[in-house]
């Protein structure tokens, strides 16, 4: 969850102090951990580790069989300190991740091909199955949007600068969209439950509003109507195609 203070500090520790480039697709990026891709996590409750692990390995599966496996190469969690900061010249935008101390958490997001998360500032994302798939499908839509030359990362600058949210809003809820859609197939693999994909509703309609991702009620719908119409309604929302 990141707030204007936060994002100013970031940027500027990330390009004053580490200025680390994390452009290289062989190595994770500073201070970061590769997550191991698991299916064996999804067959039961058991812990945040394991839930991300799982939900590393469904969202995979889902871009593969969506054709979309280039846009996430990799997951990784962000250990406590570390900061850093890359350029993306597919969409010819910044990326950047912290988590200092406790002063600094940019938490779960994507960028450049990398989803970072936090253990401790994401616990609430992640303490369950079908939470941890929910954001990190969530996550792997901002990798799409990347694809496409659209700039999720500017976009909340943006936003948390001049207070201009609509563009990010629409990034944000097409993504809770192709969450939703990717839900339905992981029910129809047996991947999951639908009393799981129960709780993810339950836990899409309970998000905090946040300006530059919508109120819990938009969220909700948006994944519903994934769940529902699939990838296609998620262009709808975007306003263009791509996700199709
Ligand atoms: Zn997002």
């Amino acid at each position: 969850m990141i707030t204007r203070m936060r994002l100013i500090s970031v940027v500027l520790v990330a390009i004053g102090i580490v200025c680390v480039a994390v452009s290289s697709a062989d190595a994770a990026p500073w201070g970061t951990v590769p997550v191991q891709s698991d299916v064996a996590g999804c067959r039961g409750e058991y812990g945040a580790l394991e839930n991300v692990s799982c939900a590393v390995a469904l969202t995979q599966r889902w871009l593969s069989h969506t054709g979309r496996s280039s846009v996430v190469q990799e997951t990784v969690r962000v250990t406590n300190p570390a900061a850093g900061v890359s350029w993306s010249p597919e969409n010819r935008d910044v990326c950047v991740y912290a988590e200092l101390g406790a002063v600094i958490a940019l938490g779960l997001h994507h960028c450049n091909k990398v989803t970072f998360y936090n253990p401790t500032s994401d616990a609430e994302l992640i303490r369950t199955r079908s939470r941890a798939v929910t954001t990190l499908v969530h996550e792997s839509s901002h990798g799409v949007q990347e694809s496409v030359g659209l700039r999720p990362v500017s976009a909340t600058i943006t936003a948390l600068a001049f207070g201009r949210t609509a563009e990010i809003r629409t990034m944000e809820l097409a993504s809770d969209c192709w969450s939703g859609a990717a839900w339905t197939w992981f029910i129809g693999q047996g991947h999951l439950s639908v009393a799981d994909r129960s709780e993810a509703i339950t836990f899409m309609y309970s998000l905090p509003d946040r300006p530059t991702h919508g109120t819990g009620q938009e969220r909700g719908r948006a994944f519903e109507r994934g769940i529902v119409e699939g990838v296609a309604a998620c262009n709808q929302i975007l306003g263009r195609p791509a996700y199709t």
